[in-house]
């Protein structure tokens, strides 16, 4: 599938808009409705509009949320992408807090071999502040777990705020001396009606000014099929990476090979524009394959060139939250 020039062969399926946490910078502030069940998509027919997107070319799939292991029956649905031959990558992105090491050895047993963990803190009354939960030990039992059991890389997840975590920019960055995490340092994306104060955000230049006035220099390393959006870095002997994804500094539309599928059905090809289209009432109704087929290329006939984040403010921020979209 192509898009405004750019080949599509990567689905972000977000399974729930559900989560056991409720960090400030992705939930709402104010009470929220979740989506009623018979809303969501079930397993069934994500698998079926998977199958569709993949004879269309895609070839990578991530599972997220909301937080993906809070779905019921989350394993099978697990097993049964595993056991889609097309597919040559599927990683699940999860707040941890719920994988035990044995959950963590089933899912490296079905074939998943990347998980990428979100981790903004390495106190843990900040951890309970930012994320709702008092759940740090779990978080970073289940990110040891995964590098002991020989995931790799086990990637992290940071979103860094002002005021919030800026002052632990260089121990999380840290890290990667010694393990080899591949931690990635993500821009604060302005979402949902919310969205966090514009002086809390940080951009990677700052970011990265932190890290190499703390550690020293960070050596750019050249980037690999598998990297996505990532600029990745090395602090001198380090075993791990320091990564920056800059959606808003540097945004990298012109290399977009995503569609996300919403958990109520819909297809979204840019995370940051509203537009959705709906696949779940036509496949319902009895839609045909060719017929579902049109409605992904449709879709994708609305990805935009580039997103406008970060210009005209606040009219440019989507509407929704991330956890109700799919991170
Ligand atoms: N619950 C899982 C987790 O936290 O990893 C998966 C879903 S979460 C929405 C996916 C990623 O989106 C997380 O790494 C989170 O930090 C990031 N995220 C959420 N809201 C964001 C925002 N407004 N800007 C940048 N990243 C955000
Ligand atoms: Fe839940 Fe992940 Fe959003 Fe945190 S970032 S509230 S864990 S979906």
């Amino acid at each position: 599938m192509i898009a405004g020039g750019r080949s599509i062969n990567y689905l972000r399926i977000s399974v729930t808009d559900r989560c056991n946490f409720r960090c400030q910078y992705c939930m709402p502030a104010a009470p929220f409705a979740v989506i009623p069940h018979h809303d969501i998509a079930t397993y069934e027919e994500i698998l079926k509009i998977t199958r569709l997107a993949c004879e269309m070319g895609i070839t990578k799939v991530r599972v997220t949320g909301g937080e993906p292991f809070v779905r019921k029956d989350i394993f099978s649905f697990l097993e049964r992408l595993c056991r889609m031959d097309v597919l040559s990558d599927i990683s699940i992105t999860t707040n941890g807090a719920i994988l035990t090491r044995d959950k963590i050895q089933a899912l490296m047993d079905m074939g998943i071999k990347r998980l990428n963990f979100s981790l903004d803190t390495l106190d843990p009354d900040r951890f309970a502040a930012i994320t709702g939960r008092n759940r740090f030990e779990r978080v970073w039992d289940a990110i040891m777990s995964a590098h002991t059991l020989g995931m790799a890389p086990v990637k992290i997840n940071t979103v860094v705020l002002r005021g919030i975590n800026d002052d632990e920019i260089a121990a999380i960055a840290g890290l990667t001396r010694t393990y080899p995490f591949h931690i990635r340092f993500i821009e604060y994306m302005p979402m949902g009606e919310s969205p966090m104060e514009k002086q809390q955000q940080m951009l990677t230049t700052e970011i990265s000014e932190i890290i190499e006035a703390e550690l020293g220099p960070l050596t750019p390393m050249p980037h690999k099929a598998n990297d996505g959006p990532a600029k990745k870095f090395q602090l001198q002997d380090a075993p791990g990476v320091v990564g920056f994804i800059t959606p808003i500094s540097s945004h990298f539309c012109s290399e977009c090979n995503r569609l996300r599928l919403t958990s109520r059905g819909t297809l979204r090809p840019c995370l940051l524009h509203n537009y959705e289209k709906d696949i779940l009432t036509p496949l319902r109704n009895g839609a045909s394959d060719i017929q579902l087929k049109g409605i992904i290329q449709a879709a994708l006939g609305h990805k935009p060139l580039f997103h406008t984040l970060g210009e005209n403010m606040p009219k440019n921020i989507p509407i929704s939250h991330m956890t109700s979209i799919g991170g």
